[in-house]
């Protein structure tokens, strides 16, 4: 019965060369099994060609393989692409491929919908179906370097953990995924080269810390006003921006790596000197980053982008603090992929 088939990707190395010899194979038949898994992203058990036809019936009557599967893939006039990826149970979340002049980033969903209720965010919207696997993590990172290889010739460099979801609320997933992309059995990508971007879950950035992770942290931050930021991101009620605070500066304390702070500017929300000052007061402890991002309306709603003076102010007070800034100019709007705009319309 194929309901009492196990996903085979949920075994570890270990567990997969004992289940071989458990059959009376040899154990090594698991590295194999293991490599066609992960660093070939065998689709089927069929492809696995260097093991004998008993042994691919033996594993197709005990196992799946639950591939996630690109339904759709739209791209946009700028090159950006994104994609509807359909998971075994039928859910669809989507990841984007954005390529510039010498990069290819692979924007990933960890949850399908997401736990938190951001209120500028489409995704917010969906709510929290599930928690992603680890395999459905790596599995849109793979599809993502396929793409950049095919359409782009050379392979995904970054990945940002942007997508659907609030990766710190399926932090031993993620960690998971990041675990097989980075290790020389997966992917072998740096860890440098992955940034975790959360809305600010302090226990977690703790946690992390703990961990010793090596990949970077972004922070969606938006506002250092309590009263602003709990009114456009209402779980800051209870994790309040002093407590986000305390967990970078421990993590800072710990990994010395600096902090990348995401930020949209809106209309009548947040486009004050006040507002840019609190900001320099709240990321004064650590050497950051600010990303401006421009926003994209999800409907005519009161999240507007702000204008071109509030984000010059924005840019003149942080760098005259020393507060390294950027602008980003959003990307794949056309195909409803940019920042804020996953929500599965199609
Ligand atoms: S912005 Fe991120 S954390 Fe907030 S609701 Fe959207 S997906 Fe979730």
């Amino acid at each position: 019965m194929e309901a009492k088939k196990k996903d085979i990707r949920a075994l570890t190395k270990e567990q997969l060369r004992d289940f071989f010899v458990s059959q009376g194979d040899k154990a090594f038949r698991g590295n194999q099994v293991y490599e066609w898994l992960w660093q070939k992203s065998a689709h089927s058990f069929e492809g696995m060609t260097n093991l004998s036809k008993a042994t691919r019936d033996m594993l197709e009557a005990n196992f799946v393989i639950n591939h996630i599967k690109v339904d759709q893939m739209q791209r946009s006039n700028d090159g950006t692409i994104k994609n509807a990826v359909r998971l075994h149970d039928n859910l669809v979340v989507e990841s984007v491929l954005i390529p510039t002049s010498s990069r290819t980033t692979a924007c990933v969903s960890s949850q399908v919908g997401c736990s938190l209720d951001c209120r500028f965010c489409a995704t917010a919207r969906l709510k929290r179906m599930r928690n992603l696997n680890p395999d459905e993590i790596y599995d849109q990172v793979v599809a993502i370097d396929n793409e950049s290889r095919l359409y782009f010739d050379r392979p995904l460099s970054n990945i940002v953990f942007m997508g659907m979801g609030e990766p710190l609320m399926n932090y031993n997933n993620v960690l998971k995924a990041i675990d097989k992309i980075t290790s020389t059995e997966g992917l072998a990508m740096s860890p440098k080269r992955i940034t975790v971007s959360t809305s600010g879950v302090p226990k977690m950035i703790k946690k992390m810390a703990d961990d010793g992770v090596r990949f970077k942290l972004a922070v969606s931050l938006h506002s250092a006003i309590d009263e602003i930021r709990t009114r456009i991101m209402p779980f800051n009620a209870t994790f309040t921006l002093a407590d986000l605070r305390e967990a970078l500066e421990y993590w800072y304390a710990k990994t010395r790596s600096r902090i990348t702070y995401e930020y949209v500017v809106w209309r009548g929300i947040n486009d004050t000197q006040k507002d840019v000052d609190a900001l320099v007061d709240f990321c004064r402890f650590a050497p950051s980053k600010v990303n401006l991002i421009e926003y994209n309306p999800i409907d005519d709603g009161e999240f507007q982008q702000a204008s071109n003076s509030a984000i010059d102010m924005y840019v003149n007070t942080l760098e005259r603090n020393g507060i390294t800034v950027t602008v980003r100019r959003s990307r794949g709007k056309d195909i409803d992929a940019a920042c804020g705009q996953l929500a599965n319309k199609q």
